[in-house]
This record gives C-alpha cells, structure tokens and sequence, in this order.
C-alpha cells in the first residue's frame, strides 16, 4: 500500500519562499508509486489550504500556491475527512522559523495524533530558543562560547548595566541574537559599546528575549547532519567558509558564494569529536528524525558547539541534504528514511 503524505509547506514568516522551493523539490524527488503525495500549504497571512492528490511533481511553486483546486481548511480539522479516515497520513513540515520549526505546529499535530516527519514539540521548542538549548548543552557537558542573556523589559529598565554585564562578562567581539530565530536574521556582532547598544536595538526588534555571547574571529564553521530517533547516526563533517564577517542573512540568500566544502579538511580526531559532539546534542534536547548541528573550531583546535536546528534548509542545495548525498544518501533516500523514522515514532507511542 501507498503511504500518504501531506507535505506541509509556506508559512507566516520570512523563509516563506525558501518553503515553497523546497516543498517543489520534494515533490520531484518523491517517488509517486509509493507515495500519494497531498500538498498543504500555509499562506504568509496564515491560511490554511488543501489540495488535491497530486499525480506527479509540481511543476512550478505557482501550483504549489493552490490558488485553483485548493480548500481553505482549519487546521484542526486536518484529521477529518474521508481520505484520513482509513490510513492516516504523515505530515511531512517543511517550515522554518516561528510556527512552523519551534515546537508549534508539531503540538497541533500530536494533538490530532498524526505521524509527523522531525522532533518533536519539547526538542522543536528547545531548539529555537537559543538560551535553553545553550543551558541544556551546558547541562551535557558540551564547550561553547560564554553567553548571557536580556529580557527586554529589563534593557528597557536598565540598559547601562546589560552593557556593563556583557562587557565584564564576555568582552569584544561579541555576537548579540534574538533568542528565537534562525537564518541570522537580527544578529550582529558588536566590538565596542556604541556597536553594542546598536545589536541590542536590533535584536530586540525581533524578540523579547535575547542572547550575547563571546565572539570567536577567525574559527572555522563545521556543519554535521544527524538522522534517526533513539540511535542517530552521523553524515559526513562540512564546513562552511562564507566571504563576509559572518554568515549572515545576505550570505545565506543573496550573495551564494559561500563555499560549501564537502567533507571538510579536518584531522581524524577532530572528525570523530564533532560526531560525538553531535550526538550529544541531540540527545540532550531530545531530538528525533533530523537535525543539523552547527560548531567554531578555532585556530588553536579548540572546538565548541554553536547551535543545533531541527528543521535545516532542506532544498536539494542546502547543507544539510548536501551532507546526507556525501553520505551515500539520496534526496530522495533521505526523505524516505525520515518518514520511516515517523512512522516509527508513532508507533511507539500508541
Ligand atoms: P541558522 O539557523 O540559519 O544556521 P542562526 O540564525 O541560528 O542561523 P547562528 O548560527 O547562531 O544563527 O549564527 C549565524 C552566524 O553568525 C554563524 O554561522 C557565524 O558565522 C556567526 N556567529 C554566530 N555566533 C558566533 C560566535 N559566538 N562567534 C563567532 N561567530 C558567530
Ligand atoms: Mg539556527
Ligand atoms: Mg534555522
Ligand atoms: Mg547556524
């Protein structure tokens, strides 16, 4: 028998389109004889649409967009419907971001008890905010950077003394982010107090809560894939080298001339010590199906861990399927393996 497949895709928030790119993709790559593939796509005001079975690919993100065919559904009402009533489908997100990556959309979707592709609600959540991923990474005995943390309201009281808290803290360079973001968006690297009151403006615009944390200048940026649920395995190690200060926004989306280096030139003990790296940090937030885990290795060898995101750029172009392919694991293989690893987690917990 087929399995049925929602892919789940668009969004309210900034990486709608990247979405869109990547639910086409996923279409092209899924194998339609063993996949009845249905698209369900989020609008950016929020709106919740449903289409048909799809017989093929997509041919184009305007189809994806249903704006012929397509109900507008409530998102509770997901599980309802003759077509869920006799086999339930796995919901396959492929959302980034707020309402979509932190824990949101996978709550509704235990709720309506449907298998889903990913982590879960707890290791969705803790992924995006970056201060208790960093206190659960503590907590597992991970190095990272030294880093702080501001609620707005407490800037907003006192801000001469969050400077002065970063300063006797961390120092300069330091990087300031919104706690719950992803793809640079709001981040900013301060080497002074005048750069540094200007981060704080910034990110605050994006979030009530915020995160500074010490800079490295000059480290490598090494990227590692993690799949499956109680016994993940690790793809090959990456690195990323972007032309600009940091990996921001523009480098990620606009300029590509980032390079992607494939596996990255690293010594053996240093290899072996990101997989473990790795695996440490996605047991320590509980993760299932996927995640990326991102670490410096500075120039004098010392390693730490930056983050883990547990809904990676998933185009057939980003690093995280990138990985896997180097890995002797398809697109179309990865995909299939992730919603194993959904079935397999729903099934446990019936
Ligand atoms: P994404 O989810 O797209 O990977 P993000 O928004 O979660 O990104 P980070 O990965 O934390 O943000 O940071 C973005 C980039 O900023 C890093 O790839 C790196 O280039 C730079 N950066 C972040 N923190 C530090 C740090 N402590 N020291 C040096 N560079 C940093
Ligand atoms: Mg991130
Ligand atoms: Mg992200
Ligand atoms: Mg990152």
């Amino acid at each position: 028998m087929k399995t049925k497949l929602h892919i789940l895709y668009g969004g309210k928030s900034a990486e709608h389109q990247v979405s869109l790119q990547t639910a086409l993709a996923v279409t092209k790559a899924l194998d339609m004889d063993k996949y009845e593939v249905y698209p369900l796509y989020i609008t950016d005001t929020g709106e919740w649409r449903r289409g048909g079975l799809l017989n093929g690919p997509a041919e184009s993100v305007h189809q994806l967009k249903l704006e012929d065919g397509g109900e507008t559904i409530a998102p509770l009402a997901l599980s309802s419907g003759e077509d869920v009533a006799e086999a339930s489908p796995v919901i396959f997100p492929l959302l980034h971001g707020p309402n979509g990556e932190d824990g949101t959309v996978q709550g509704m979707l235990e709720l309506l008890n449907l298998p889903y592709v990913g982590n879960g609600v707890l290791a969705s959540s803790a992924g995006m905010d970056k201060v208790i991923m960093k206190n659960l990474f503590a907590q597992a005995g991970l190095p990272q950077v030294g880093y702080v943390h501001f609620l707005r309201s407490e800037w907003e009281k006192a801000a001469e003394a969050t400077y002065v808290k970063v300063e006797e803290d961390l120092g300069y360079p330091c990087f300031v982010k919104p706690a719950n973001l992803g793809s640079s968006v709001g981040i900013s690297k301060a080497k002074n107090r005048e750069e540094l009151a200007n981060s704080f403006r910034e990110a605050f615009e994006y979030d009530r809560k915020i995160i500074v944390e010490q800079g490295l200048d000059g480290a490598r940026e090494i990227e590692i894939g993690v799949l499956g649920n109680d016994e993940p395995e690790c793809s090959v190690v990456g690195e990323i080298a972007p032309k600009t200060e940091f990996y921001d926004y523009k480098a990620k989306y606009e300029d590509g001339d980032t390079a992607m280096i494939i596996p990255a030139e690293i010594d053996g003990e240093t290899y072996a010590k990101v997989k473990e790296m790795a695996i440490t940090a996605f047991k320590s937030i509980d993760g299932a199906g996927l995640v990326r885990a991102d670490f410096f290795l500075t120039k004098e060898g010392e390693l730490y861990i930056n983050e883990v995101n547990t809904m990676p750029g998933f185009t057939p172009y980003s690093m995280f399927p990138l990985l896997w392919q180097h890995t002797d694991v398809s697109y179309p293989e990865l995909i299939e393996k992730l919603v194993g690893y959904a079935k397999e987690r729903h099934e446990e917990k019936q």
